[in-house]
């Protein structure tokens, strides 16, 4: 099993470095929660590239809603009365989350950024590789079908000079006289007339 199947397939990895867990951590342990974050990319593979960063800056940007609305409240005079925001805004917590989303924000648009380098270098990259081994395989084909033909070229010549230099028995249809000739074609030694070598019989 090659390190990357075992990743993979180890679902109590993937548990431990879901999206939830991901975020309670960053929570409490800002370091660990970006090695987390770090260590989905070889467990999820590729297809998680963008999804858990624009999901986790979505949750951030949600986690400051209520600190956008009390700042567009008193700077801008708006007055939204909305249930709990009040609570919200003045519960010991909120502040801490506010810092929380602020990390998290920032955390998860370098994670993006990261990724689309990433993932821009590693389409180059095998891009590369494919069009070089695409090339290596064509021109050893056209190598090997060039030593094919050569090879079938000789075998052809070759069968070509052993049929001219057996020597044929063949009998004269003019005069009737036993010749042995070289090759196909010849001469009847006794009447000059051409003689053919026709193959057996
Ligand atoms: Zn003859």
């Amino acid at each position: 099993m090659t390190l990357r199947r075992f990743f993979t397939t180890n679902n109590l990895l993937k548990a431990l470095l879901s999206l939830p867990v991901v975020l309670v951590v960053l929570y409490f342990l800002p370091v660990l929660g970006v090695i987390m974050l770090i260590a989905r990319y070889f467990v999820y593979g590729s297809r998680h590239y963008y999804r858990g960063p624009i999901i986790i800056l979505i949750f951030s940007l949600l986690l400051l809603v209520p600190r956008g609305l009390e700042l567009a409240m008193t700077n801008f005079g708006f007055n939204f009365s909305i249930p709990y925001l009040n609570d919200i805004l003045s519960s010991t917590i909120y502040p801490k989350l506010v810092d929380y989303a602020q990390n998290i924000f920032i955390i998860s648009t370098v994670f993006l950024i990261v990724s689309a380098i990433i993932k821009a270098i590693s389409s180059k990259l095998s891009g590369n590789i494919s069009r070089v081994l695409r090339e290596y395989f064509s021109a050893k084909q056209a190598s090997e079908a060039k030593a094919f033909q050569e090879n079938d070229l000789k075998m052809k010549e070759k069968v070509i000079e052993s049929q001219q230099k057996t020597p044929h028995v063949v009998k004269c249809p003019h005069c009737g006289k036993t010749n042995s000739i070289t090759g196909t074609v010849g001469q009847c030694k006794s009447c000059r007339n051409p003689i053919e070598y026709k193959g057996e019989k």
